[in-house]
């Protein structure tokens, strides 16, 4: 399939999921002009916040090829990624991301990602979630252990 073909696929998606009780949003993920797995949002349809298309895509992808890694394919979204989709393809090792919609589209129709655009620029102090480090000693040690094992799968 052509570029195009992939993104008139996850656009035809995003269509179809406002009938299955989604967000206007779907995603294909191919491989060498292929399909190895689509994705809608399903947020309210599955009481998940974390399941954007992309994710969604990526989650069946890695599934089907069984691994996490997924350099070698590339996304076709029908909009511009939020930042948390954007980081699970830095992830997942996509190779590139197409996108139908841009993110100013999506914030006219009231998803506005990009106050966590803007968030994640800020210090952390500045940000309007608040965190705050805790017992670091004591977490520190989950690490230690993993540097010293010696049959770990690194990712
Ligand atoms: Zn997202």
């Amino acid at each position: 399939m052509t570029k195009e073909e992939l993104m008139k696929e996850a656009i035809r998606l995003s269509e179809e999921n406002l009938d299955n009780g989604g967000g206007p949003f779907g995603a294909v993920i191919a491989r060498d002009g292929e399909i190895v797995a689509t994705g809608v949002n399903r947020v309210t349809a599955s009481h998940d916040p974390t399941a954007h298309a992309e994710v969604s895509a990526i989650r069946a992808a890695c599934q089907k090829l069984n691994t996490f890694n997924l350099s070698g394919c590339e996304i076709y979204t029908s909009c511009e990624p939020c930042p948390m989709c954007l980081a699970a393809i830095y992830w997942a090792h996509l190779d590139k991301v197409y996108f139908g919609n841009g993110k100013t589209d999506a914030k006219d129709i009231g998803f506005d990602d990009s106050f966590i655009y803007d968030e994640l620029t800020l210090p952390r102090e500045k940000r309007k979630l608040p965190a705050e480090m805790l017992l670091d000693k004591e977490a520190i040690r989950a690490f230690k252990m993993w540097q010293k094992k010696q049959d770990k799968i690194e990712y």
